[in-house]
């Protein structure tokens, strides 16, 4: 069908049946959250809206296992990143952060512009960063000069997760005060994060990955530690101040409050935490990602592709990165999986462009919906005449089998 110059035509090729959407975020939006925002609009101060948010600023504050401090904006993951480090830190001060992809790095350019002193823990994306370095470097900084430790818990770049647990036990064996502040976008609803036992300060989250929300909102949840940091901080700040929030009515938002996202959120937040439950949707992030890693492992058998992740230690429950054997590109399968079968994926960030394709895992998913994309990639990896094991869907259902 021919498009207008309002509404061009679909560069992809009609298809009947779903979009199947297998990107590490934004997310599949589970029908009834997509209802539940089809809502007129609503004073935000309206004690009617008040009531939804209260329920889920204690409902998110559930699902992030703890007690403390929230603070919310509109804004995506990179306003909370840059909101969580304004509100603690003041310009020149060092932060340390072990390199784990795309995003660590993203992170840590962030904290250069914004006029912290950055010193990364270089690390092999395909491994991990190794702690022993984590602690090699605050074990040096005997004048504890580092403010605070800036960790990726899942590396969506990589398909690599961060132990932040374990950071924090390196941080008590040195005696170091530095902030621990964990990037939880898109491990957050997917695997198990404990803010308050595992001692983190500063907790930056975002609604539309394991959230299943759209892209919107995201937040901070910050430790009485951080607290205390922000009240001698001094970098400006002004639409992410957390005093500012403090003195209003929703203790977040400075500015209109996304009320729509919210009666999302408390869908989102019933279906995850009474619907399913919190451990339940761990478990079911696990039992996919294992059949997903199964299937590229399958694959590998022929020259094929491979997990990028190379450490089972670190491998991530919320998306799978696929490493192309030499001289394919992971464009081409990505474009017939998108156009012929109806499958988004993920694509390679920084220097994995074209290296990798990325499936993610995470949200609103279920068995047939990834034995789909399996398949389909499988399809799109033979038209692209990519080098593979066949038969990655059977070590997938064998997986989800056994
Ligand atoms: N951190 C991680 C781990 C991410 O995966 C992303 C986005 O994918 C971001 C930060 C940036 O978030 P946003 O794109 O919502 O600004």
């Amino acid at each position: 069908m021919e498009g207008s110059a309002l509404f061009p035509a679909s560069p992809r090729r009609m298809a009947r049946g779903r979009l199947f959407f297998a990107n590490p975020g934004p997310t599949n939006i589970p029908d009834s959250v997509l209802l539940a925002t089809a809502r007129a609009s609503i004073d935000f101060n309206d004690p009617a809206f008040l009531a939804v948010y209260d329920a889920c600023f204690e409902g998110l504050k559930r699902v992030l296992k703890t007690e403390q401090h929230l603070f919310m904006y509109t804004a995506s993951g990179h306003g909370a990143w840059e909101a969580s480090l304004v509100n603690v830190l003041s310009p020149g001060d060092l932060v340390l952060i072990p390199e784990t992809g795309h995003f660590s790095d993203s992170w840590a350019k962030m904290c250069g512009t914004l006029g912290f002193r950055v010193k990364t823990v270089p690390a092999d994306w395909r491994r991990g960063v190794d702690l022993a370095l984590v602690r090699e470097a605050l074990k040096a900084d005997t004048a504890h000069d580092i403010r605070a430790v800036c960790c990726v818990h899942n590396e969506t770049a990589a398909g690599t997760r961060l132990p932040i647990e374990r950071v924090r036990g390196i941080l008590d064996e040195t005696g170091h005060p530095a902030l621990l502040m964990a990037d939880t976008i898109s491990s957050l609803g997917c695997y198990d994060f404990r803010m308050d036992e595992w001692g983190v300060d500063v907790c930056v989250g975002g609604s539309q990955k394991g959230l299943m929300l759209p892209t919107g909102f995201s937040f901070t949840a910050a430790s009485e530690r951080a607290l205390a940091a922000h009240r001698t901080s001094t970098h400006p700040r002004h639409y992410f101040d957390w005093t500012e929030m403090l003195a209003r009515r929703q203790r977040s938002f400075v500015g209109t409050v996304p009320t729509t996202l919210f009666y999302g959120l408390q869908e989102a937040l019933r279906l995850m935490l009474e619907e399913e439950g919190l451990e339940a949707v761990f478990a079911r992030h696990a039992r996919l990602a294992r059949a997903v890693r199964a299937c590229v492992q399958h694959w590998g058998g022929n020259s094929g592709p491979q997990l990028f992740c190379q450490n089972p230690e670190r491998w991530s429950d919320s998306v799978t990165a696929v490493q192309m054997p030499e001289g394919h590109d992971a464009e081409a399968v990505r474009k017939i999986a998108l156009e012929r079968y109806n499958v988004s994926t993920g694509g390679g960030l920084a220097k994995l462009a074209g290296k990798v394709f990325r499936i993610g895992h995470l949200g609103d998913l279920n068995e047939p919906m990834i034995l789909g994309t399996l398949a389909s990639l499988e399809l799109a990896l033979a038209d692209a005449g990519v080098p593979h094991a066949k038969g990655g869907v059977q070590a997938a259902m064998a997986s989800l089998s056994a």
